[in-house]
């Protein structure tokens, strides 16, 4: 055991940050390390489930209470200096000093920057003091969860919200809001989903409209109109419409620019890249959104801010940082979401390269339809599963799916095929579950990887 504790200062308090704190805390009494952690946050809350925001938006969850994994509390309990509304401004790594925004400078022994990535405003969505007209928001912070809701409960039986993003969030708020009865257009660049092929992102904008939601598509919003400080409209190059609520749903980007002229290597996007252990460079570790991530299928690093890997990574880190060897072994590019309203009801998902990625690659690619369940059970709904593969390797390299109930998490099977450099014929004919409630006798991921198969 060393003489002093190994002075920990982790920035960031939510998913990465307080993964990598706690592990560190496990790893270090099997070690037999004495760590002394400081957590900085400038937010008000920690641990907390930003993936359960729409849900809480939408009335299925009753509480932003109920989001909260661990409060700042039991944190402190665990034996952790937590300090919120702590900003960290400035990083010295050579004197192994944090600066916060009240010139506290705090020095550690190793730094985990764990910042996360808030939401992007445009500048169109601004007035000229840097504040949000009323009635504009983002959807990242239980804060901004609560304020929706006030917002909402306010707003007209006939009001509008229009979304601006037609991304995962972005579909996500689309179904909160209809859900409380508004008129909903979501305004979006390209073809929407941009997580999907085109032939599958015209699923998820069918069913959008088929619930009622206006779907612009191929609009880029330039700006609003406003009157007495609110908003009443929006306005893109080729048309505008009239809004009570402005959802600005466009992506998130890093929060590190307080590691700006520190020395650090960072992306034009101000991302890191750290290693499997969440090391970035000697004393300085790095998890969760404000870093790109290893794809394993093609050694891309990319931009993926998603809470299954700042958990993921920042285990490993705090593991790593407390004399443990736990590694972050990259992902596949798996990911999930769903629509539902009324009688619509459409699970998406996707895994694997897009078409785009593989550019380089001369690849086969189909979409196959078929049934959730045997076609002749009740429960039966459409799906439809895209598959692309490797013509020269045969390897499996991307799956996409759209449909009803069940439809969803037939990624992770995929995935897994990824996950271990599978091939198309390896996710034909795997051990797959069958009995007419949950699949056909050939399941139809199975059929879908046949198809594919059977062109190569
Ligand atoms: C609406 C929504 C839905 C989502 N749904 C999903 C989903 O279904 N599945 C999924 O995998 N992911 C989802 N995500 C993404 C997921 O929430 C994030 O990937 C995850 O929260 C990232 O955790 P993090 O700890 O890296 O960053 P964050 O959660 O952003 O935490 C970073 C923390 O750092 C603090 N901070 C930043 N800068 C400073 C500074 N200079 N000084 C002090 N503190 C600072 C911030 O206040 C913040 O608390 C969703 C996100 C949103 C917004």
């Amino acid at each position: 055991m060393s003489a002093s504790p190994q002075r920990v200062v982790v920035v960031g308090a939510d998913a990465a940050g307080m993964s990598a704190a706690h592990q560190a805390l496990r790893t270090a009494r099997r070690t037999g390390r004495e760590l002394a952690i400081t957590v900085l946050d400038k937010g008000t809350h920690t641990s907390y489930s930003a993936c359960g925001i729409p849900y809480w938006m939408a009335g299925d969850v009753a509480s932003g209470d109920d989001l909260v994994a661990r409060t700042a509390e039991q944190h402190r309990e665990a034996g952790i200096d937590l300090r919120l509304g702590t900003e960290v401004v400035a990083a010295d790594l050579a004197a192994r000093t944090v600066t916060t925004a009240d010139g506290t400078v705090v020095e550690y022994d190793d730094l985990v920057v764990a910042s996360g990535a808030p939401a992007v405003v445009p500048d169109w969505a601004l007035r000229p003091d840097g504040s949000a007209h009323d009635g504009v928001g983002v959807v990242k912070t239980l804060d901004d969860g609560a304020e929706w809701l006030e917002r909402f409960a306010a707003a007209g039986d006939d009001a509008r919200v229009v979304v601006v993003g037609g991304g995962y969030v972005g579909v996500e708020v689309a179904e909160a809001a209809l859900r409380h009865g508004f008129a909903v257009t979501v305004i979006t660049r390209g073809q929407g989903m941009s997580m999907l092929e085109d032939e599958m992102k015209e699923r998820v904008n069918a069913a959008l409209r088929e619930a009622g939601a206006e779907v612009v598509l191929g609009a880029e919003v330039t700006g609003l109109d406003t009157r007495d400080g609110r908003v009443t409209g929006v306005h893109w190059d080729g048309g505008s419409r009239p809004a009570d609520l402005v959802v600005v749903a466009t992506g998130v980007r890093p929060a590190t620019s307080f590691l700006t002229g520190s020395g650090l290597e960072m992306t034009g996007n101000g991302a890191l890249r750290p290693d499997p252990h969440g090391r970035v460079a000697e004393h300085v570790w790095a998890a969760g959104d404000c870093c790109e991530v290893r794809r394993r299928i093609d050694d891309a690093w990319v931009f993926r801010p998603l809470g299954t890997y700042a958990t993921k990574h920042g285990r490993a880190l705090g593991d790593s940082l407390a004399g443990g060897s736990l590694a972050f072994d990259g992902m596949v590019d798996t990911a999930i979401t769903r629509f539902v309203h009324g009688d619509t009801y459409l699970e998406i998902a996707r895994t694997g390269l897009s078409r785009d990625e593989a550019a380089g690659l001369d690849v086969v690619a189909l979409v196959t339809e078929g049934t959730t369940t045997t076609d002749y059970m009740p429960e039966a709904e459409p799906i439809a599963i895209w598959v692309m593969a490797d013509r020269e390797t045969r390897r499996l390299l991307g799956v996409q799916v759209v449909g009803g109930r069940g439809a969803g998490k037939r990624i992770d099977t995929a995935a897994a095929v990824l996950w271990s450099g599978g091939t198309v014929d390896d996710l034909a004919w795997m051990d797959l579950a069958y009995a007419p409630p949950f699949s056909s006798t050939w399941e139809v991921l199975g059929v879908a990887a046949r198809r594919v198969a059977e062109r190569i």
